[in-house]
């Protein structure tokens, strides 16, 4: 198979990685999708970028985005039915008392939302002192500069971190000592200057499909209540139905002070995200001066929250949250299963329609390939010439001692017929990488 591709100097767009430029797509549907040259793939991988939740090509949402623009597509000064009506669903999604909606354009300007909104809420209250936001390492909450600087991901902050305000960061790991990190970050910084913890409930890019152990969170949300902090719930990738629940954090029961969303809750059809919080932070505001003064000029355009409006109904109608729970399951069965002998396969985890595969060049020791080998990218090709897009990784990983992870991350609609071309069309690629690695 022979995608559609482009040399850098054809173009004028410049690519994130100008020596490797992707194919060109002409149309998808459903979970395929077709590039320039006619190929058909099978998308496993909800887009790349784990966003598609609901497939491609949806009729409902079509219909609902040109009604709208016919109506108004943007207007600023007015607030519109779908924003008020998207918000609602949004409310009722969320767990507890977590029911007023701020949104933006993507995950970034939603965590930056996120940060400016816990600082805003302490100045409110009387506290002005507590600022700081403690993050983790090997986690991703957007490429924007205060999201990164709360990010742990490593191979992305190092040229940055002039930029980057100095937040305290935890221990990557998922376990009960990793917790209890928190409380001690906390009193070596000063409570009194910390405003909020935040950490993805199932993490994305920087640790594809890292799941904390059971009691994790809860340990987390009474360290926050002790000292008086904010915990933001970074739902980006993970939410929205991905792990087979609303949001991931319902796995533990945990209800945090802010969810951060995006990617799912528009499928993709049109850029979107944005936060939601609790009455005790929105009354405090009330309260206060009234205003929040944040925004960005897309925040709650109608067109995007039509678009929202009509990928939820479409999720919760067709009980699709549900379906991720039980297709993941068997996904992760099916991998574990294909995949358990390959020499070059480590940890597999995963959660819904969020899994992850460590890959390893020794797999006792599981220490890393060198990153020159760029392995997680060749099995993704490998993946792709045998028709079939996968999550080949999020480039370098946090760190050079970490194995990369690959995943497979598809629309919930994929069907177990479609479950198991994907695992055969990676295990045969995973065969052939070994391969060449002289590891078969
Ligand atoms: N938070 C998480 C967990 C993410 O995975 C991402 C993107 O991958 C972001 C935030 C940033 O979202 P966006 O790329 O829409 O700005």
């Amino acid at each position: 198979m022979e995608p559609a591709t482009m040399t850098h100097d054809e173009t004028k767009v410049f690519h994130r990685d100008i020596t490797a430029i992707p194919p060109r797509v002409q149309r998808a549907e459903g979970v395929h999708l077709w590039d320039e040259a006619g190929n058909r793939y099978l998308d496993a991988s909800s887009g790349l970028n784990v966003v598609v939740n609901i497939g491609y090509g949806v009729k409902e949402v079509l219909d609902a985005m040109h009604k709208q623009a016919e109506l108004v597509a943007f207007c600023g000064g007015f607030t519109s039915a779908p924003q008020e009506d998207l918000a609602q669903v949004l409310a009722d999604m969320a767990p507890g008392d977590l029911n007023h909606v701020r949104f933006t354009s993507g995950g970034a300007e939603a965590t930056e939302t996120a940060i400016k909104l816990a600082r805003h809420y302490f100045v409110e209250s009387g506290q002005p002192s507590k600022w700081k936001v403690i993050g983790r390492w090997k986690s991703f909450h957007g490429n924007t500069l205060g999201a990164l600087a709360a990010s742990g991901y490593s191979a992305r902050r190092l040229e940055y971190t002039p930029y980057l305000s100095n937040f305290p960061h935890i221990s990557p790991a998922y376990d009960m000592a990793a917790a209890e990190e928190l409380e001690a970050a906390i009193l070596n910084e000063g409570p009194d200057e910390i405003a909020a913890f935040i950490a993805e409930p199932v993490v994305g890019s920087a640790d594809l499909a890292r799941i904390p152990p059971e009691g994790y969170f809860k340990r987390i949300r009474e360290i926050c209540d002790k000292y008086n902090i904010l915990f933001i719930a970074d739902e980006v990738l993970c939410g929205i139905g991905r792990t087979g629940k609303n949001f991931a954090i319902d796995h533990w029961n945990v209800v945090p002070d802010i969810i951060i969303f995006g990617k799912g809750v528009s499928s993709g059809y049109t850029p979107l995200g944005g936060i939601i919080t609790t009455d005790a932070i929105y009354d405090a505001i009330a309260a206060g001066s009234g205003l929040f003064d944040h925004g960005y000029t897309y925040s709650g355009n109608p067109l995007s929250c039509a678009v929202g409006l009509a990928v939820l109904n479409y999720l919760n109608e067709h009980h699709l949250v549900e379906r991720a729970a039980d297709t993941g399951k068997y996904l992760l069965d099916s991998l574990r299963q294909a995949l358990a002998n390959s020499p070059i396969v480590g940890e597999i985890s995963g959660l819904g329609m969020l899994t992850g595969i460590e890959l390893v060049a020794d797999k006792v020791t599981r220490s890393p390939f060198a990153g020159s080998k760029r392995i997680g990218a060749r099995i993704g090709k490998a993946t792709r010439e045998r028709g079939v897009l996968i999550n080949p990784g999020f480039g370098a990983p946090s760190l050079p001692s970490d194995p990369e992870r690959i995943g497979v991350c598809p629309s919930f609609i994929f069907t177990r017929e479609d479950v198991d071309q994907t695992v055969a069309a990676l295990s045969a690629a995973l065969a052939q990488v070994a391969q060449e690695e002289g590891l078969a």
